[in-house]
């Protein structure tokens, strides 16, 4: 709408799934779109080694490999996307005042947030040291890699009891660490948990070193209680002791809920009206790329609909269109 080469008509924070495909769309849609992905575009995906569950993709794909797939499509689209990252924002004027790393002010008429959620994790040096070689925060992506062998999850949510259940699908036997003598997750869960054989559950446990040489080989434990300490030989630790949506840029900006997740009103539209938010950053349940990837489509044709919206409501008001009515 705004002649000016600082102003785009729809701006993406955050450069995964979600916000690549809103990309996608709003950029063939004919909007003049960026996305400000920060240094690496591509979201919690790249992390992950290899993919098999994103349609379209049938062979066991890096997840890196997915989402060079998706720059390379939305850039080509016309979508530009910018690795600077977005320091401040201010929904409180007409047109967005968008702030970048550079310094640089941009305006925009839209914005889609999708920054993500990053899974939390223990903070010890040897979890560190095998993340990606045996240490994951995604059982659906990496669970398969465990066939036949012992794995454990750390926590004692929701998140770890369905990767557990999930688990048992692959592995021999799944060990469940929580650090409380009682689980945090759904009466029907832990019904479930304890009715699978392949399961045992360590209560008032605490993860105290992931053991290996090139991958993980164990784990050693601790009884928070005694302070015993068990090895446990396995292959792979999963850790699930939840996510931080990525939502500290909005802070008093927008509705957030209780546990940080962007509020939005079963779709992607959000407490301010032309921001709209997609992906992990507003969705506590589900955490796969194809749903981020699915919000951010829809993110895109709101975002669309809204600058469509204001470009007629500008139309009328220079046609004077509203008296004729
Ligand atoms: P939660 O915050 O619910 O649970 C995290 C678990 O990890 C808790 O058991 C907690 O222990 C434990 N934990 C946290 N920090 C540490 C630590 N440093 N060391 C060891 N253990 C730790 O996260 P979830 O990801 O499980 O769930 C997030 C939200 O998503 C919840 O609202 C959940 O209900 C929802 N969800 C819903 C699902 C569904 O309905 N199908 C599936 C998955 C999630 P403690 O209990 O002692 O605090």
């Amino acid at each position: 709408m705004t002649e000016n080469e600082n102003h785009r008509d729809i701006i993406i924070i955050g450069g995964g799934p979600a916000g690549l495909t809103a990309g996608i769309y709003s950029a063939r849609g004919g909007a003049k779109t960026t996305i400000f992905s920060g240094i690496l575009p591509g979201g919690q995906l790249i992390q992950t080694m290899e993919v098999e569950n994103f349609p379209g993709f049938f062979e066991s794909t890096p997840g890196a490999d997915i989402m060079q797939k998706m720059i390379q499509q939305a850039k080509r689209l016309g979508c530009e996307i910018s690795n600077n990252e977005i320091t401040e924002v201010d929904f409180n004027v007409k047109p967005f005042k968008i702030t970048v790393s550079s310094k640089k002010i941009f305006t925009t008429d839209s914005v889609i947030i999708s920054t993500g959620a990053k899974a939390k994790w223990m903070g010890i040096p040897s979890e560190t040291k095998f993340r990606n070689k045996g240490v994951s925060s995604c059982a659906t992506c990496d669970g398969f890699f465990h066939r036949n062998k012992d794995v454990c999850v750390i926590g004692g949510g929701d998140t770890a009891a369905e990767d557990a259940l999930f688990l048992t699908k692959f592995s021999n036997k799944v060990y469940l660490v929580h650090r409380r003598d009682k689980l945090r997750t759904n009466r029907r869960s832990e019904e479930r948990l304890k009715a699978n054989p392949k399961i045992e559950i360590l209560y008032d446990s605490v993860l105290d070193e992931v053991l290996g040489e090139e991958k993980v080989s164990g784990i050693k434990i601790k009884n928070v209680k005694t302070n015993d300490i068990r090895e446990i030989n396995l292959s792979g630790v999963f850790i699930a002791i939840g996510h931080h949506p990525e939502t500290s840029l909005f802070k008093d900006k927008i509705e957030i809920d209780e546990q940080g997740y962007i509020k939005t009103d079963g779709h992607t539209k959000t407490s301010v009206e032309g921001v709209f938010a997609a992906g992990d950053v507003m969705d506590p349940n589900y955490k796969q790329a194809i749903i981020a990837a699915g919000t951010g489509a829809i993110a895109g044709m709101q975002a669309l609909k809204y600058i469509e919206d204001l470009e007629c409501d500008e139309f009328i008001k220079q046609k004077s269109c509203k008296t004729e009515n």
